[in-house]
């Protein structure tokens, strides 16, 4: 297969989980009908966070490698959230970065192999000239 097309399928799969990741990422309320209160630890912080404590907690899809996207990361505050949200994006956008530069790579190495190809045809013909 073509590798820039293979690139471009990348690019297009980063750009995806970009999407994901900025649509994902919401604020909530915690449900105050349940009998049972409910929390979780806090993914930056690692803080304790309950039901009957708190009112809302923000949500981040995991868009680690390998993860695709299904996962949630719940956080205890805006802070937390953004820190995590961040550090996500940034790896994506370096991840998108890493990509342009293979294929600006090799567009270089398929110049040079284009023009190492069209001597050789041409050294080819010369010799069936003469
Ligand atoms: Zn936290």
């Amino acid at each position: 297969m073509d590798l820039d097309f293979v690139l471009m399928m990348e690019l297009a799969e980063v750009d995806l989980i970009l999407k994901e990741l900025e649509e994902g990422y919401r604020k909530k309320y915690f449900r105050k009908d349940a009998t049972k209160p409910w929390g979780f630890k806090c993914y930056y912080c690692e803080k304790k966070v309950a039901s009957n404590e708190a009112d809302e907690f923000w949500c981040v899809p995991d868009t680690s490698y390998g993860s695709s996207g299904i996962g949630r990361r719940r956080f205890c505050s805006r802070d937390c959230s953004d820190c995590y949200f961040n550090e996500q994006r940034n790896e994506l956008l370096e991840q998108r970065k890493r990509i342009m530069e293979d294929r600006k790579l090799l567009r270089v190495f398929y110049k040079e192999a284009e023009r190492e190809f069209k001597e050789i045809i041409s050294a080819a013909n010369e010799s069936y000239s003469t």
